[in-house]
């Protein structure tokens, strides 16, 4: 097949910015879409926008709700062939807050250990997809750093070392492992930045100087997917308006 239209996909994190632009890129294209996320309302609104996506409500950082959501979307859409591993959450925490230790583990279970457990899960039924692809997200913070950072960072950084090694390994059977670092995107996730701090760091880090749109990650997602990307594994790609090249 030269388009996505008739794959099979899993989006975690689906009800919001990058995962909700992704679902609804995918769905357009003719895919069939699992969206995953903890937010029911949110997965609502999206099933209203498209309603021939299937919504699951999961918690991504909890082994059993990921295993139950995972053997849903593959019983209904008969089949895994992309895995778009997209939850995600991220908090300043300073290395002396009080709570570090709490938020650390919260951080490593919902943007590390949740994107191995869904290729644990997915991996059967990408073993039996004519062309399997996993996409994971990172961001510039695994490659980069902001101060207050830190946990969201290592976590990050994480994604990128579980990409690589698993493209390695997973390799020899045709299953293309790559992740994306977005830079800064206009989503849930940056919304309670004032608008003159986004203009401000912006103008500072970006060579575009301006925040990204969630669409603008949904289509290298979407490249990456395609059958047609079939060489491209192991790839850290930072689509981030040029924030890692300034
Ligand atoms: P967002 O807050 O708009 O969306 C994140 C979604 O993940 C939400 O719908 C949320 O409900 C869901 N989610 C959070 N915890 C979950 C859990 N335990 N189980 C299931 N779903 C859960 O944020 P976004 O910016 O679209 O983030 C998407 C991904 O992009 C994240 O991995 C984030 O770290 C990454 N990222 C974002 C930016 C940015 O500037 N927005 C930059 C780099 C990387």
């Amino acid at each position: 097949p030269r388009s996505i239209a008739g794959a099979r996909v899993i989006v975690t994190g689906a009800a919001s910015g990058i995962g909700r632009a992704t679902a609804l890129l995918f769905a357009q294209e003719g895919a069939a879409i699992a969206a995953l996320d903890l937010d029911a309302a949110g997965l609502r609104s999206l099933a209203g926008e498209a309603g021939q996506i299937l919504t699951i409500q999961a918690d991504v950082s909890d082994a059993a709700s990921v295993r139950d959501a995972t053997a849903r979307a593959a019983t209904t859409l008969g089949g895994i062939d992309v895995l778009v591993n997209n939850a995600g959450i991220s908090a300043m925490i300073p290395i002396d807050a009080e709570d570090y230790d709490a938020q650390w583990d919260r951080h490593v279970a919902v943007l590390l250990t949740a994107q191995q457990r869904l290729i644990r899960n997915a991996l059967p039924d990408l073993r039996r997809s004519e062309y399997p692809r996993i996409v994971n997200i990172a961001s510039t913070e695994a490659l980069g750093a902001t101060a207050g950072l830190s946990a969201y960072s290592a976590a990050k950084a994480g994604v990128v070392g579980l990409t690589r090694s698993l493209a390695v390994e997973l390799g020899k059977e045709g299953i293309t492992v790559n992740c994306i670092c977005p830079g800064p995107i206009l989503t849930g996730m940056t919304a309670a930045i004032p608008d003159e701090q986004k203009v401000a760091y912006s103008a500072r880090r970006t060579a575009l100087r301006r925040y990204g749109c969630p669409e603008e990650i949904a289509h290298m997602v979407l490249s990456i997917a395609l059958p047609a990307a079939s060489f491209l594994t192991g790839a850290v790609i930072p689509v981030d308006g040029g924030l890692m090249a300034r």
